[in-house]
């Protein structure tokens, strides 16, 4: 008697707002139970500035450091979805941003290699990565757009900010039978395609969303 829930004025409380998140997000098309309970289990709240920590379960991007975003889960959920992760994959993530999409994919794969081009939000997110006992996350200071070929080839690659056109650099690091997704375009919004390799040096290439991300900018950032 007397819960959070009888009370129309009294704030919802966080379960409460990770129920509904999970319920928008399946009723928009992320069904996939992994990807769900990855989400679930994963506290947004770590990774949003404090200004912005109350709406950690809200269904939208919110602001980080060096004028960055953290992504919208329903599009986290979307893009996690689309790369048919497999527990045994090594994946590649471009823009480690916040890390909080690193964290989804670290629950579902064997490895993930992330690259990001601002320090100080790779430091921030590796502090988090430590917290949450994250031990097959990898990072990388540098440009991502040229991926990481001493490590490649990858099982998946996920980009997090939006290529101008197709990353032809990060598809050569790809398995035969990878697959890769991304935001390609030049404009506010882009295309979040999915590449899918056909075994033979070709790919597959379906759209499967417009979407609004932070560009991928060339070089690493000199401010820190
Ligand atoms: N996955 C992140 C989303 C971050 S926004 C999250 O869940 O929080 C996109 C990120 O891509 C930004 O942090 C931006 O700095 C980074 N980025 C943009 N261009 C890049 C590049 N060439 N190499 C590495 N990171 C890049």
């Amino acid at each position: 008697m007397g819960g959070e829930g009888d009370n129309p004025m009294a704030p919802e409380g966080e379960s409460a707002q990770l129920a509904r998140l999970i319920l928008t997000l399946r009723s928009q098309g992320v069904t996939d139970p992994k990807v769900l309970s990855a989400i679930e289990t994963t506290p947004r709240e770590v990774f949003t500035p404090d200004l912005f920590k109350e709406r950690a379960w809200e269904d939208s991007a919110l602001p980080i450091a060096c004028g960055q975003t953290i992504s919208q889960p329903f599009i986290v959920g979307l893009m996690t979805q689309a790369l048919k992760l497999e527990p045994r994959a090594r994946v590649l993530e471009i823009g480690a941003g916040s890390g909080y999409q690193t964290t989804i994919l670290s629950k579902l794969a064997r490895l993930v290699y992330t690259v990001e081009r601002y320090r100080t939000l790779l430091r921030e997110a590796e502090g988090r990565f430590q917290a949450l006992g994250l031990t097959n996350v990898i990072t990388k200071f540098g440009d991502g757009g040229k991926g990481w070929p001493e490590q490649a080839p990858f099982d998946r690659i996920m980009v997090t900010a939006a290529a101008p056109s197709e990353p032809k650099a990060l598809l050569s690091q790809l398995k035969p039978n990878g697959v890769l997704v991304a935001p390609i375009g030049k404009g506010p919004v882009q295309s979040l395609r999915r590449y899918t390799g056909d075994g033979r040096g070709g790919f597959a290439v379906e759209t499967l969303a417009e979407v609004r991300f932070v560009p991928l900018l060339d070089g690493v950032a000199k401010e820190l």
